[in-house]
């Protein structure tokens, strides 16, 4: 026993997803074919994605943002769990990825309550910004793109959310490579940074989840609201 996280080998995790992954298989479909393309590994882990949706229902989202929308498994994930009003406003900028996520909202019932939008997200983040009403209005953010920007769309993020609705940013271990002293590329460098400002970030309550490669769960709860 050990009072760390404990580290999870292929035997472990196959056994943890044996014994709680209740993947739909519309889910499964799309991590196939996906696992067919070059940057398969972009896609979240399935287990994330079942407590991506829990989290929509812990907190009862409604509406939902997402920066990084590949070929759809977050997005699919919790459009799948969001209430008949649910919406989720997506950034990507992607034409051929997301034309596989359009099929599978579009399979699974889901596509009506996906606002996609193509281009760079921080330009789409400030004109969603831009056209008022849209501060402090979303209840839960998700944060899984390029990663020079990630400070960038966490700063708009923040503000697109109400208080105390829920940032999620992905990939905060980076393959374990923000903790070796020998890596320093940009992408490496913008985590390492965001990290170190989130953990100081009096904004937020937080917690960081050795959940896949590194989740980081932010509540934008002001100490007076
Ligand atoms: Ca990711």
């Amino acid at each position: 026993m050990s009072n760390k996280s404990i580290g999870l080998d292929d035997r472990l995790y196959e056994y943890l997803t044996s014994v709680s992954l209740r993947e739909p298989e519309i889910l499964a479909q799309l991590r196939e074919e996906t696992a067919a393309l070059p940057n398969a590994g972009m896609q979240i882990a399935p287990d994330q994605g079942q407590f991506m949706a829990l989290l929509v229902k812990l907190i009862g989202a409604a509406k939902v943002l997402e920066v990084g929308v590949f070929t759809g498994y977050s997005s699919l994930s919790v459009a799948l769990a969001l209430p008949g009003q649910g919406r989720i406003t997506a950034f990507d900028i992607s034409p051929e990825w997301t034309a596989v996520a359009r099929r599978y909202w579009e399979e699974a019932g889901v596509a009506d309550k996906i606002d996609l939008h193509l281009g760079e997200a921080i330009d789409g983040l400030d004109a969603l910004l831009a056209e008022g009403q849209t501060e402090g209005t979303y209840d839960l953010a998700f944060i899984d793109a390029d990663k020079v920007n990630y400070d960038g769309y966490y700063e708009r993020a923040l503000r697109l959310l109400k208080p105390c609705g829920l940032l999620l940013i992905d990939n905060v271990l980076w393959g374990g490579r923000v903790a070796d002293k020998s890596v320093d590329d940009s992408d490496t460098a913008a985590i390492r940074a965001l990290n170190l400002k989130i953990h100081a970030d009096p904004r937020v309550d937080i917690s960081l989840l050795p959940v896949a490669d590194g989740l980081t769960l932010a509540l934008k709860c002001p100490a007076v609201f």
